[in-house]
């Protein structure tokens, strides 16, 4: 064969191998929201009806993009649907609203289970030994591009927006904060003075829940942030969302540093208590 020909043909389907993918995505975001998706928006996304309506079209196009780009795989027999999916990928997405970034790169697969699992570990202990261990779980967040979810406390999340629990956006915060190469609390920011502030504000905060952990005093965030730095971000994220009117009078400073890094302010999503209270007895009933 003729080399500039071989060479040709090597040139075209590397093109092709670029393009096509984009192509896909592409045709993927500019296709119709199907209704039974929005359906499931209605029904499982307590705050959905809320949103102003150029932030429902960014979740629906996020959606979108999500939902091509991950592969979705049910276990403890647990069959995967749409209403899984998208409930799940909206959550998700909610934490990117408002950016130009890919939708979590890192990520491929996201395994649900019908309710919580056991997870096998091995650690080094501090003496070097190799240790097992097997631990109840809701969620877990992989750095190797894997999400563990059990569906029943998805659900359970989505639906009350107002308790501080949430497992989804939970594991996907950490997927954020793994996108600065650790996860350590501190994920990819601005510029060197970003960082700054954001260490100089979160540590306060870790060190306060520790301090109410400690002594068991009630705190506005779950005492499990007081584990470690990521759990913390985890764990304000969560509060961040769902209780933002008594984060940002409790922990202003903390509110303030959130509502800059996801670039939203959901205490204008908020609903009036009473309002809550029957909508939550509707779904119940
Ligand atoms: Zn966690």
């Amino acid at each position: 064969m003729d080399p500039w020909y071989l060479f040709a043909l090597v040139i075209v389907a590397i093109v092709l191998a670029l393009l096509i993918p984009r192509w896909r995505l592409k045709r993927a975001i500019n296709a119709p929201f199907p209704t039974d998706w929005v359906e499931v928006l209605e029904k499982n996304i307590q705050v959905y009806r809320n949103l102003p309506m150029p932030l429902r079209l960014q979740l629906r196009k996020l959606i979108k993009q999500f939902l091509h780009q991950k592969t979705f795989s049910g276990s403890g027999g647990l069959e995967i649907t749409d209403e899984i999916c998208v409930t799940i990928a909206a959550e998700a997405c909610m934490l990117i609203l408002n950016r130009n970034s890919d939708v979590y790169p890192a990520l491929r697969y996201i395994i649900v289970y019908p309710t919580g699992f056991i997870a096998q570990h091995r650690n080094f202990d501090d003496a070097g030994v190799l240790q097992a261990q097997s631990r109840d779980l809701l969620g877990e967040s992989w750095h190797n591009g894997k999400v563990i979810l059990a569906w029943d406390s998805v659900l359970r999340g989505a639906r009350n927006f107002v308790d501080g629990q949430n497992v989804v956006l939970h594991e996907f915060a950490h997927q954020l904060d793994s996108e600065s190469g650790s996860t350590n609390g501190a994920p990819l920011l601005a510029g060197a003075s970003s960082y700054r502030s954001w260490a100089a504000v979160l540590s306060k905060e870790f060190n306060e829940l520790q301090d109410d952990t400690r002594h068991s005093k009630r705190s506005l965030m779950d005492h499990y942030g007081a584990t470690n730095p990521a759990e913390f971000f985890a764990v304000a994220t969560e509060t961040f969302f769902e209780k933002p009117v008594q984060m940002a009078k409790h922990h202003e400073e903390l509110f303030e540093i959130l509502k800059s890094y996801y670039r939203i302010d959901p205490r204008e999503w908020q609903q009036p208590p009473e309002r809550i209270k029957s909508s939550g007895r509707t779904e119940e009933n």
